[in-house]
This record gives C-alpha cells, structure tokens and sequence, in this order.
C-alpha cells in the first residue's frame, strides 16, 4: 500500500501516519515526492487490510498495490529514476551501452574488448569472471583473476566494468572491484544474494529470470531496495518459450510494463535475448524505440574462438556499425520528444 499525503501536510501528521502502520505490524518508508510526501507501506500483504488511515489528518489517499513490491512501484516514487555510476547516467532516456565478452577469457583478450569498446563509444565494459554455465565442463571464468583485468581494463581506457557476481560470500570482493554488480538470469530468486547486494552501496543490475513473470522480477528488485540499495537497474534477456530458432523469446513489452509499474531504469539484453548476433542490431533498436534506459551486448575480438557465446557475440566491425545506430536513435528519440519516460 501508499499513502499519499496532502501537500500540506506536517510533520505530527506523517509521524500519526507511521505510528498507525507500525501499530498494525507493519513499516514505513517515506518518500519525498515532487509536490507531497508518499509513505510506502511494507510488510505482510495480509496485514494492509486492517490498515485504515484514509481518515487520518493530512492524508490525501491511499493506492493499494496489490503486489508483492512496493519501494519499486511507480505509485511509491513516481519519478524516474536515475542512477549515477560516476557521473554516467542511467535512466530517463540516457541510453548506455554496456558492452564486451561474454566472459574474461585472458588478460590480452579483455584489454583488446576494452580498445574496441572504448573506441566504438559505449560506457561500460562488461565480462564474467564468475561464469554460471549450464554445464559443469564449460568454462567458468577466472574468477578473481579476471576480476583484476577487468580494472587493469578501466584503468587503461577509463570505461566503467560491470560483472556478474553469483554467490553471497564473493560480494564484498566483486563490488571492490567493478563499478556495476550484475545479478544473472539464473540467480534472479537468490534472495539471499538479493539481501546481501541490499547492503551495499554498488548499483546492481538485476537480470530477469529465465521463467520469470514480470511481478517475480520486480519483487526480487524489492529484497535488494528493501535492504537499503535503491540502486537497482532491471536487465531484460529474453525468456523462455515454445520457440527453439532463438535462444530465448526477448520479451520487448517488458519495456512498456516496467515504465509503468516502476521507476527503475531498464536496460535490454539482445545477445542472451536472441542467442544470434545478426539478431542483436534490429532488437537493439527495436529497444531504445520502446524506451530502454540502455543496451547490454556481447563483444568478442574475435567470436570464433570465443571460449563462451561466440555466436551471439558481435566482430569489432558489426559493434561499431550497432553502435552508431543506437546513437542516433537514441538521440532521435529524445530530440523528437518521442522517447516514452513512463506509461
Ligand atoms: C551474462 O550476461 O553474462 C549472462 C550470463 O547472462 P544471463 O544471466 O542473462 O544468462
Ligand atoms: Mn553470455
């Protein structure tokens, strides 16, 4: 539930306000709107019925989210927000490009990304160092090792590093190292990793599960804010579908949803999205158009020796080529006043 407060309002009648929730169970988090104050109310859904503060002085109404989520709801924080990863910005229509290996593969192949990356215009350099694979005899990353490149890569060409981290014990050391934390697909619902990216002060860019309904995914969102890092971007990288031609179904209307149920930024992930590098160029576009706050794509130097996704990787080449069509889209969008803020 929210509560929104009459502009008028003063500070005895926020604190009635919160003294009624808590005294039903629940707690508050009040939220400086631009006119009045909103209060988020969390805790067991069960619990919200028996909350009656409409009466109360100062109260203008009440919006009751019948959701799991509330700090990640558009009625809790109707501004965009925008998170700022050293001065990048990232949200309301500034489309950043994280782009790079699917995984660091060596020191020499992460700093040739890097030049590529850094020449063709983007603002991140991504690559696993902790590679979640389907199958235990793939390559699963350097780990700490490649988490070392990454910096050594931005401190060479200035770009910022975003890496996946996949378990509660490596936080701390990951977020030492790269400017984004990135939450895969397949630990979207690992709350307890959720909870711990809560207590940091890192953004992290949350990937939706694989079988994730769009409340799932917002509701995972919510653990980490919830914990006190409201520094959270949502990734779309396609689902799972009857379809086999592609490697996942890139569910673009996840871009409108999330506009309207909430203020996090969202950024879309063509590579995992389509598994096809010739795909990645039109959803891409197809993205920015529908409104995405970024791009996440696969770079390799060179995608036949790939040691993962060389398929859906992009040639140094086929990345420029994307990458001036995403800048002049994205320009155009804003520019034009087509670009869609929310819904
Ligand atoms: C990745 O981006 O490196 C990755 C493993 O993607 P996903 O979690 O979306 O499968
Ligand atoms: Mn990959």
């Amino acid at each position: 539930m929210v509560i929104i407060m009459r502009s008028d309002a003063d500070e005895n009648s926020i604190q009635r306000v919160m003294e009624a929730v808590e005294a039903n169970g629940l707690s508050a988090k009040v939220m400086q709107g631009a006119a009045q104050k909103i209060i988020g109310v969390i805790g067991d859904k069960e619990k919200m019925c028996c909350l009656d503060v409409e009466s109360l002085k100062g109260v203008e109404k009440t919006v009751n989210i019948s959701k799991n989520y509330t700090l990640v709801s558009r009625e809790f924080h109707p501004e965009s927000t925008v998170i700022d990863v050293d001065g990048i910005k990232i949200g309301n229509g500034n489309v950043v490009v994280m782009a790079g290996p699917c995984a660091v593969e060596s020191k020499e192949q992460i700093m040739a990304s890097a030049e590529i990356i850094k020449a063709g215009g983007a603002q991140f350099l991504r690559g696993g160092a902790y590679k979640p694979r389907t199958s235990p005899y793939s390559f699963q990353g350097l780990e700490e090792l490649g988490l070392k490149y990454l910096a050594d890569a931005r401190e060479r060409t200035g770009l910022k590093i975003i890496s996946e981290v996949t378990e509660v014990e490596n936080v701390k050391k990951v977020a030492e190292y790269v400017d984004v934390l990135q939450v895969g697909a397949r630990n979207m619902q690992h709350f307890r990793l959720l909870k711990e990216l809560g207590r940091q002060n890192k953004p992290v860019l949350l990937k939706r599960g694989m079988s994730a309904t769009i409340e799932e995914w917002l509701s995972a969102a919510e653990y980490i804010v919830n914990e006190g890092n409201n520094k959270v971007i949502l990734c779309e990288r396609g689902i799972r579908s009857y379809e086999s031609y592609t490697r996942n179904t890139l569910d673009l209307s996840a871009v409108a949803a999330i506009k309207h149920l909430s203020h996090l930024p969202i950024v879309v992930d063509p590579s995992h999205g389509t598994g096809k590098w010739r795909m990645v160029k039109p959803m891409a576009y197809a993205a920015v158009a529908a409104g995405a706050d970024g791009i996440m794509m696969e770079v390799h130097p060179d995608p036949a020796v790939a040691l993962s996704d060389g398929q859906q990787s992009l040639t140094p080449e086929h990345y420029v080529e994307v990458m001036k069509g995403i800048k002049a889209l994205s320009g155009f969008m804003q520019d034009s006043g087509l670009y869609i803020r929310e819904l």
